[in-house]
């Protein structure tokens, strides 16, 4: 038997979910399959279960400040079982609410895996699946070259798997999930090396960016092994050894390879659909979400964009209000997209890097202005972290078209900073803006 609907969604992740929970609002009919657990990488294996994890990192780093506080007592242990429990129970009930905010819509829920049989005709199991409109929402999973010995090492679903702390583990990798992950194991207590190939981590950031942060990493313990070619990892006994053209291999209990994500398009039949993909599988879309083939759409990690849960969240819902809701020409744009890095410290970043500003605008055309500072948190501690913050500003009329934050409270800063940026703020208008004191953010204010 084949079920017709109008709107049918492959992958209940945030980009499925989003779409499928407006398209319903507008009063579509509208099937979703999800071949996993509800909520896709965000929620089960990827921002959710990493920002626990790095507030725990947090508060294990926080103890090593309380002594200059005025603080005595003993060091507390950390219980990463307990914790990996907490963080698990708390993904469940996401779970459940993600099902439940689904029902309450009205969209109707298959469990399985989709496999295209035709333009817009899916099958699951022995069921098929006709949509009047397609979404291929499928998102990523985790790469890993093709070294010998890669398949020994874990990636960032195997990380949060562990339900042990391993003591020593090297990272592979140079973006968000190689230093985020790194800042995470350090902090709480594993003996971190991250390799990473090129001079710098972060490339695609702010140059200014990378360089602070390694720098922060080494302070903090992190053994940072720059321009460093992994070949080959062997299990020797309990351990693994990681080559690197080094005198010795570098030993340790857990590799993690955080190199990036490749889109999970290999199992759907997409030559059915007529649908084109890219060499390594992406589904390339317009502005709006169309694919090549008529009444088909992607959206989220799929389409190559930037891999991003509001992104995905937010494109989505556009492309729900255009379909659905007659708005003809609702899509998103992906200008100034405002990104953070959960690193140790945090980096918020929105627009245009200073390299980026100056090739579009041309030098002269380009003011730059940055602050170096200790916050006032370090003021009573030996142990101090700089903050650097950046404003690139283009034209006679200063337009900031980028913000690059390093620094304690970048996450929570950036959001209201990204809003006034698209609504076109001039250098002037920060200027203008009284300070609030004394924070972080009021250097954004203040700089001359
Ligand atoms: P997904 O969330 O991957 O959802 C796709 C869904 O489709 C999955 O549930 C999958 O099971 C299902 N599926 C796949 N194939 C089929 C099939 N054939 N049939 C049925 N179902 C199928 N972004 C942020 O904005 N902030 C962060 O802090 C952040 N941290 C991250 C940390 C990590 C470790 C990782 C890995 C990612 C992080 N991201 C973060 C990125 C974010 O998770 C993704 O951008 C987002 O989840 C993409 O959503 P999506 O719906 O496109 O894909
Ligand atoms: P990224 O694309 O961010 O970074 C991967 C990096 O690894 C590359 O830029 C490259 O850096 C390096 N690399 C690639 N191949 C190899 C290799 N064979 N050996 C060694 N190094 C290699 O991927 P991630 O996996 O970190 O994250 C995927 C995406 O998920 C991110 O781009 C982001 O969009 C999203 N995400 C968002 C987060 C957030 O919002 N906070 C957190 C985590 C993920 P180089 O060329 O310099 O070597």
């Amino acid at each position: 038997m084949t079920v017709a609907t109008d709107f049918l969604v492959i992958g209940g992740g945030s980009a499925g979910v989003a779409t499928a929970r407006r398209a319903a609002r507008h009063g579509a009919r509208v099937i979703l399959i999800e071949r996993d657990r509800m909520g896709g990488t965000c929620v089960n294996v990827g921002c959710v279960p990493k920002k626990v994890m790095w507030q725990a990192g947090r508060l294990a780093k926080s103890q090593c400040d309380m002594d200059d506080y005025g603080f005595d007592g003993q060091p507390m242990t950390h219980d990463w079982q307990r914790l990996v429990q907490r963080r698990e129970a708390y993904i469940r009930r996401l779970n459940g609410i993600y099902d439940t905010n689904l029902e309450r819509e009205g969209v109707e829920v298959v469990r399985g895996d989709a496999r295209f049989i035709g333009p817009r005709r899916v099958q699951v199991g022995s069921e098929e699946y006709v949509g009047e409109h397609v979404l291929i929402a499928v998102g990523g999973r985790p790469e890993r070259p093709e070294i010998p010995g890669a398949h020994l090492g874990i990636d960032s679903d195997g990380f949060f798997g562990l339900e042990q702390r391993p003591a020593r583990v090297a990272v592979i990798g140079a973006g968000y999930i190689a230093v985020e992950l790194a800042g995470i194991l350090q902090a709480l207590g594993t003996e971190t090396s991250l390799l990473y190939r090129r001079d710098t981590v972060l490339r695609d950031f702010d140059a200014m960016l990378g360089p602070l942060l390694v720098e922060a990493m080494t302070s903090q313990g992190v053994r940072m092994m720059p321009n460093t070619v992994v070949s080959r990892i062997e299990q020797v006994g309990e351990e693994l050894h990681v080559d690197y053209g080094g005198p010795e291999p570098l030993r340790v209990e857990q590799v993690l390879w955080a190199v990036g994500r490749r889109p999970v398009t290999d199992t759907l039949n997409l030559p059915a659909t007529g649908v084109d993909c890219d060499s390594r599988g992406f589904v390339p879309v317009d502005a709006y979400q169309n694919t090549n083939q008529p009444q088909v759409y992607a959206v989220g990690d799929v389409t190559g964009g930037p891999a991003l849960t509001p992104v995905a969240i937010a494109a989505g819902r556009r492309l729900a209000d255009r379909v659905f809701g007659g708005q003809v020409d609702r899509h998103l744009d992906m200008r100034m997209i405002p990104t953070v890095v959960f690193s140790s410290p945090t980096i918020g970043t929105v627009g245009l890097t200073e390299a980026q500003a100056r090739a579009q605008y041309g030098d002269d055309a380009i003011k730059v202005y940055q602050s170096t500072f200790r916050s006032l948190y370090y003021g009573v501690l030996d142990n101090k972290q700089i903050s650097c913050f950046k404003l690139v500003c283009a034209g006679e009329d200063e337009r900031v078209v980028g913000c690059h934050l390093f620094g304690g409270g970048a996450d929570e800063m950036l959001q209201g900073f990204a809003v006034a940026m698209r609504m076109g703020a001039r250098k002037q208008d920060l200027d203008d803006t009284v300070a609030i004191h004394p924070t972080s953010a009021e250097e954004l204010v203040t700089m001359t």
